[in-house]
């Protein structure tokens, strides 16, 4: 008997072992892949395909030909059909939990809102939101202990409240206790409001932006002149937060950017959700913003007394500054400087989740190609908002955050709305 044992034991491993070396030895036993879809992964110049996506443990593992004779012959399959895989869209410039519908302030902080608008960022796609100031202290608690990819949520960095101090000494104290929350960046506001009121000076700032830099946290600003943009940036600042509203953008501030490697969010739809409401606006009627929005502010954006609202010199002055808005954005993506895409989204009326897919078709409209937006809203991002090192590009070992869509994105950015799923971490986002 032991013979016969023995024989057996000697032709299994015979018989058995070419399989196994060709794929149990190369990738772990709990792989998911994607299968069947074009890739593009954020880092190549061209989209894969033929594709196929492998990740482990949420991560990216590679991206392999459906034909490489090394495909595993293990782990769990999501056959994509022949769709499309870019990498999870990344709003460098949100803001959550601060309101809900048109009512903004204490009253409508809490986790669970917070928690539904970065379930809302992702079945948008956008899967990665970067909220540059005035969010609750329960967005800090949700950062902190949220599982995003098991929840749907958008993966949250952000700043805390927005600093306002009135002297250096001010700035100091406010930036030390801003950091016991360990912000992912600090953001200061250089505006005087259309001359309405004092605009923070230059000694305050830079204040600002040495105490931050003392931790090691960066800082983001918003501004809307160009003198301001300038003063910023030879101050230290590290991320124009908006467009230069007020002048062409001039070849000072595009070298200052350049040498400090500074990028821009520009925010277009900023400007757009400051007069839109004055009429009944288009989209109101498009179904991709009407799967998400709630009907009754949807009704509410359209009373006589709301719509007042988003009329007069603020509204007027910054409908005038859209067309220079996207100028000097082309002007500084010409030159070489990053745009990250970033919109503002977040405070009443301006749609999370729709206003990313506007301002890529803005930026699209203004005269950057499908590829270039794309780029801008994935690898730019992420590189601009210091996240590079675990997303922005489908490359190994980063986050298996992606979003999948029946048409090119390459041939038209609106493609990105044909979206048939959203994964942060090689889990599906429920709802789509
Ligand atoms: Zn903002």
């Amino acid at each position: 008997m032991k013979t016969v044992n023995y024989f057996l034991v000697i032709s299994l491993t015979v018989l058995l072992s070419p399989i196994f070396t060709a794929c149990s030895d190369e990738y772990p036993e709990d792989i998911i892949i994607f299968t069947n879809t074009t890739i593009w992964d954020g880092a190549s110049v061209s989209m894969q395909e033929n594709s196929a996506l492998v990740t482990h443990q949420g991560r990216v593992l590679e991206v392999l030909d459906m034909n490489d004779p090394d495909f595993p012959e293990h782990g769990d399959i999501v056959d994509l059909n022949n769709h499309y895989i870019v990498p999870g869209l990344i709003n460098a410039h949100g803001h959550v939990g601060m309101a809900r519908g048109l009512e903004a302030g204490p009253e409508v902080h809490s986790e669970e809102n917070v928690r539904e608008q970065l379930a809302l960022y992702a079945r948008y796609g956008v899967t990665t939101v970067v909220s540059l100031g005035d969010e609750p202290q329960e967005a800090f608690t949700v950062r902190d202990q949220a599982d995003f990819s098991s929840n749907g949520l958008a993966r949250l960095f952000m700043s805390g409240p927005v600093l306002n101090p009135d002297s250096p000494d001010e700035a100091f104290e406010q930036v030390e206790n801003l950091m016991q929350h360990n912000p992912d960046w600090t953001k200061i506001r250089v505006d005087d409001g259309l001359g309405t009121r004092e605009k923070m000076p230059p000694e305050v700032y830079s204040a600002v932006i040495d105490a931050s830099h003392n931790h090691g946290v960066p800082l983001a600003a918003h501004i809307v002149y160009l003198e301001d943009a300038k003063g910023i940036i030879e101050n230290g600042g590290d991320l124009l937060a908006h467009s230069v509203r007020d002048e062409p953008v001039d070849s000072e501030l595009i070298n200052l950017m350049l040498e400090r490697d500074i990028c821009i969010t520009p925010t277009l739809t900023r400007e757009v959700s400051v007069y839109i409401y004055e009429n009944r606006p288009d989209f109101f009627d498009d179904p991709f913003f009407l799967a998400e929005a709630d009907p009754d502010v949807i009704d509410q954006l359209q009373q006589p007394d709301v719509q007042e609202r988003y009329t007069g010199e603020a509204a007027d002055y910054f409908r005038e500054a859209l067309p220079l808005a996207k100028e000097n954005m082309m002007r500084m993506h010409n030159s070489g400087i990053r745009v990250a895409l970033g919109t503002d989204s977040g405070p009443p009326a301006r749609f999370q989740g729709y206003f990313e897919h506007m301002e890529m078709e803005m930026m699209q409209e203004a005269g950057m190609t499908p590829a270039e937006v794309l780029q801008s809203a994935t690898r730019y991002a992420a590189e601009c908002m210091q996240i590079d090192d675990e997303l922005g590009t489908l490359e190994e070992g980063k986050w298996a955050d992606f979003v999948v869509t029946e048409d090119n994105p390459f041939d038209d950015i609106r493609n990105l709305r044909t979206i048939r799923g959203v994964y942060i971490g090689a889990n599906p986002v429920p709802g789509i």
